[in-house]
C-alpha cells in the first residue's frame, strides 16, 4: 500500500490504479479519487483511506523542450531528478527544487513546493506557464495565470483536490554547468544567524541554515549557514568535482528508532565541528541540493512507529522572538532530531490559494513518534505558531487541528469551491469533519 514519507498515518485500504496514458479518462468508481506522485509528502495529503489512488508515475514523458527559451512541456508524473539529469547538461536548471529530487512535477505543483532560493525565485508554482487539468466530469481544462486563472490558482498548492494534472508547461532557468559554488558559514547562536542572514543572505541565490536543535543556553540556535550559487563556466582541462550515485539504502524497517537523545546530540556536535572547516568550494549540484537522497529509505531509521515533520512559517515581524521560543521549547523537550532547517522566505507572492510559503521565516524538523509525549510538545508549538500569526505546512502534516488549518489558510473556503466533487484525501476529510 503506498505510504507517505513519514509513514504516518497508516492507511490500510485503498484501491490502486496505475495511470500510463495522459489522454485516457479517469476511472469510473464510486470511491473518492486522489493522485499519488511519489509519496514524498509527510502526512496525509497524498493518502486516501478507503478511496482510490491514481498512481501517476507511468505518465512520465518529456513532451517538448525549447533549448533557446528553456520552456519545457512534460507529463505530470515525471520526477524532478529525471528532468535535471536531462536538462542540466544542456544548460537549463529547474527554477525551484525542494530537498529531494524524487518528487513528481504534479506533486511539486500540488504542494507548491519551495527551495533554497525562495527569496529570489518564489515557489515552484510561479514558474508554471500552463497545465492541463482532467476533471471527473471528463472535461480537460487548460489553465494558466490568464486562462481559467482562478482554477489555476486553486490547483497550485491545491493538494491534488481540484482534479488530475496531466500535462505541464514550465519555464526553466539557465545554468552554465552542473556545478555549484557553495559556502558553509557556522554561527554560534541564534542572534548570529539573524546578523548573518541580514548581512549576506541577499548576496546568494540559494541559502538555508542547519540548526542544532539540541543546543541550549548560550548556544541556542547554533548552526551552519549554507549558501550557494550556480558556478561560472569552468576553464577547459581543469579537474572538476564529479558525482557518482553511491547512494546506500537502509534495507529493511527497523523495529525501533535508531535516534535518541544521545545519538542526535553526538551527530549534531560532529556536524557542527565538520561544517566549521567547510569554507567555500565547488560542488556537484547533487550533494548540494539533495544531501539526504544519498541514503535511500532514510525514513526507516525512525523505526516502525514512523515520525513526524513539524514545519511552520512565522511572519517576519514575529520571527525573531517566535523562533527563539520554538527552539527553546524543542531543546528542553529533548525530542528534536538532526534534520532542523531554518530558511527565510522572500516577498514574492505564492500563486496558489492554499500555498504555504509567505514572507517570513520557516522552521522544519523531524521528530520520532513518541505518541502522547510528542503530541503534547506539538500542542505547545502550535500555540506559539498561532499566537505569532503563523501557519503549518499541509504537505508536512499528519495532525494539525481544523482551527489551525483554517487560521493559517484564510482562503480555504474560496478554495473549497474549486474542489472536484469526485476528489478527496485523508487530509481533506480530516480538515472537513
Ligand atoms: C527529504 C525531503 C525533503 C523535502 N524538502 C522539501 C522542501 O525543501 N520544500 C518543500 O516544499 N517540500 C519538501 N519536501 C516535501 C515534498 O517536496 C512534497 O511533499 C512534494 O509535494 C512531494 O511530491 P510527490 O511527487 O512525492 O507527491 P505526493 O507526496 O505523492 O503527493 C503530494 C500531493 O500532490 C498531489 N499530486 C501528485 N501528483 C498529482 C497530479 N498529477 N495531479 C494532481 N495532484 C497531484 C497528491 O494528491 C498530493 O496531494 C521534502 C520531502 C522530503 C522527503
Amino acid at each position: 500500500m503506498p505510504t507517505s514519507w513519514n509513514r504516518l498515518p497508516r492507511v490500510t485500504h485503498a484501491r490502486l490504479i496505475e495511470l500510463q496514458d495522459r489522454n485516457a479518462g479517469l476511472p469510473d468508481t464510486d470511491s473518492p479519487l486522489l493522485a499519488w506522485g511519489n509519496g514524498r509528502s509527510y502526512g496525509d495529503v497524498c493518502l486516501n483511506d478507503g478511496g482510490t489512488l491514481l498512481l501517476t508515475q507511468g505518465m512520465d514523458r518529456l513532451i517538448t523542450f525549447d533549448r533557446n527559451t528553456g520552456v519545457l512541456d512534460c507529463e505530470a508524473g515525471i520526477m524532478l531528478g529525471d528532468i535535471l539529469r536531462w536538462c542540466l547538461p544542456q544548460g537549463w536548471m529547474l527554477p525551484v527544487v525542494p530537498g529531494t529530487q524524487w518528487i513528481t512535477v504534479g506533486g511539486a505543483i500540488a504542494n507548491d513546493v519551495h527551495g533554497k532560493n525562495h527569496h529570489v525565485a518564489g515557489t515552484f508554482g510561479r514558474h508554471v506557464l500552463e497545465m492541463e487539468l482532467l476533471r471527473s466530469d471528463g472535461e480537460r481544462l487548460l489553465t494558466s495565470p490568464t486562462v481559467n486563472a482562478e482554477l489555476f490558482a486553486a490547483t497550485i498548492g491545491g493538494l491534488g483536490l481540484t482534479g488530475l494534472i496531466t500535462r505541464v508547461r514550465l519555464r526553466m532557468i539557465p545554468a552554465n554547468n552542473e556545478l555549484m559554488l557553495t559556502e558553509g558559514i557556522p554561527f554560534g547562536h541564534l542572534d548570529a544567524f539573524w546578523e548573518l542572514n541580514d548581512r549576506i543572505g541577499g548576496e546568494w541565490p540559494y541559502t538555508v541554515s542547519w540548526i542544532d536543535c539540541v543546543a541550549r543556553g548560550r548556544r541556542l540556535g547554533r548552526g551552519v549557514f549554507l549558501a550557494g550559487r550556480h558556478a561560472p563556466p569552468q576553464p577547459a582541462g581543469v579537474r572538476l568535482p564529479q558525482w557518482r550515485d553511491h547512494s546506500r539504502s537502509i534495507p529493511f524497517d527497523l523495529p525501533f528508532s535508531l535516534l535518541n537523545r544521545h545519538s542526535v546530540r553526538g551527530f549534531n556536535a560532529l556536524y557542527y565541528r565538520v561544517a566549521r572547516s567547510s569554507g567555500r568550494r565547488l560542488q556537484h549540484y547533487q550533494p548540494y541540493f539533495f544531501p539526504l537522497d544519498g541514503i535511500r529509505n532514510w525514513n526507516r531509521v525512525y523505526g516502525r512507529k514512523g515520525f513526524y515533520q513539524y514545519q511552520c512559517v512565522l511572519p517576519r515581524e514575529h520571527a525573531r522572538e517566535g523562533i527563539r521560543a520554538l527552539l527553546r521549547r524543542i531543546a528542553t523537550s529533548g525530542q528534536g532530531s538532526f534534520l532542523a532547517v531554518l530558511k527565510t522566505f522572500g516577498d514574492m507572492p505564492s500563486p496558489g490559494l492554499l500555498s504555504f510559503p509567505r514572507p517570513g521565516v520557516t522552521l522544519a524538523l523531524d521528530f520520532s513518534n513518541h505518541g502522547s509525549l510528542t503530541h503534547r510538545l506539538f500542542a505547545d508549538l502550535d500555540d506559539m505558531v498561532s499566537s505569532a500569526g503563523g501557519a503549518l505546512y499541509p504537505g508536512k502534516d499528519a495532525r494539525m487541528s481544523v482551527t489551525m488549518f483554517r487560521r493559517g489558510f484564510p482562503q480555504w473556503e474560496r478554495f473549497a469551491t474549486f474542489v472536484d466533487p469526485a476528489f478527496s484525501s485523508t487530509f481533506w476529510r480530516r480538515m472537513n469533519p
